[in-house]
């Protein structure tokens, strides 16, 4: 559709009407009133979370707005899969510069393709006029007591991590110029980094299973070190099976210097990060296969606090793999 000024001039109702308003047949009611309701299936647990994406900050100005639809709903998903919550609605909260319907149509597009996805529906929010911000909560389901949290992980558990890792931290490397990469092996990282698929058929598949579980956004050893605190353990990550999580196509382009760094340290993958006592490792096993996520073992949960890294000879490996914190430089 083209940009005619008439279209500049759409009010914050026509553009909710236009771009965010869709039949909710699962949700009680849905965008148009003060408030959304939903119907709580009885025995099951609500499960929350908000993710905000912030221009500058979280994506380049001028990202594709598809992929930024789609990666804004997927990474609050990603934190449904990692409690092993299914998803039911969420809530947008968007600041805007401008009501530019070449922005708001591709960027809704992406946002309701992942959406239906997943049957997740869009039942509220909030839209007002300011530097581009997205914010987004979702809302899940879960059995009573039967929700994934980062506090179970016990001595002599296995870690898992779903998918690859690294991707998205070597395409935002070459964005920002740090880093040389050939195009094609640039195009499939940035695909990753823009475009995330939350592991929700997984993090349903491990419930009962998993002991503990956090989804990986701002780096592998910061990720497991949620887990690790939560739980009052440490842990033994081996390297040589840490950096099998960076694919073939990736690694080749990280010669001679390896790519453990992208892997233990790089945020922005959104895969699980998941211990499984020893007795359920067949079981984890078989919810990969169930889920179609391959998953691989990393490690070990051990009594003593802090994250050890070792080498295929059992030599410690020094930590300097920091991960993504806002706060700190
Ligand atoms: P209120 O002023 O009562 O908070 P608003 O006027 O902000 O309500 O919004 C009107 C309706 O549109 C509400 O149901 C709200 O949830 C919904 N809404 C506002 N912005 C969005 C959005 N970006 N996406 C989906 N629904 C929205
Ligand atoms: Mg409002």
């Amino acid at each position: 559709m083209s940009a005619g000024p008439a279209e500049f001039s759409m009010g914050e109702f026509e553009l909710i009407r236009r771009y965010f308003t869709r039949p909710t047949p699962r949700a009680a009611l849905g965008v148009g009133d003060d408030c959304a309701l939903l119907n709580p299936a009885s025995g099951m647990q609500m499960a929350i979370s908000s993710d905000m994406l912030v221009s500058g900050r979280h994506f380049f100005a001028d990202a594709d707005p598809h992929r930024l639809g789609h990666k804004a709903l997927a990474v609050n998903l990603s934190d449904l899969a990692a409690c092993g919550a299914k998803p039911l609605a969420f809530t947008l909260a968007l600041a805007l510069p401008d009501a530019n319907p070449d922005w708001l149509a591709p960027f809704s597009e992406g946002m309701w393709a992942l959406a239906d996805e997943h049957g997740c529906e869009l039942i509220g929010g909030d839209t007002t006029q300011g530097p581009l911000t997205i914010c987004i909560t979702v809302f899940g389901e879960v059995p009573r007591g039967e929700a994934l949290l980062r506090g179970g992980a016990k001595p002599g558990d296995d870690i898992f991590v779903s998918g690859h890792l690294g991707e998205a931290r070597l395409a935002l490397e070459a964005r920002l110029k740090k880093r040389y990469l050939p195009l094609e092996v640039l195009a499939r990282a940035a695909r990753r980094m823009d475009a995330p698929e939350p592991r929700i058929a997984l993090g349903l598949a491990l419930r009962g299973i998993a002991s503990a579980a956090a989804d990986v956004s701002d780096g592998l050893l910061g990720d497991l070190g949620h887990i690790l605190e939560r739980s009052g353990v440490g842990a033994t990550v081996q390297t040589e099976l840490a950096e099998q999580l960076l694919p073939a196509y990736a690694a080749q382009a990280l010669v001679p210097t390896g790519g453990l760094a992208c892997v233990l340290a790089g945020g922005d993958d959104y895969e699980l990060v998941f211990t499984v006592p020893p007795a359920l490792r067949s079981a984890a096993q078989a919810a990969a296969v169930a889920s179609n996520t391959p998953i691989t073992r990393i490690g070990q949960i051990d009594a003593v606090a802090g994250i050890r890294l070792v080498n295929a000879q059992g030599d410690d490996v020094p930590n300097t793999f920091a991960s993504f914190d806002h706060f700190v430089p």
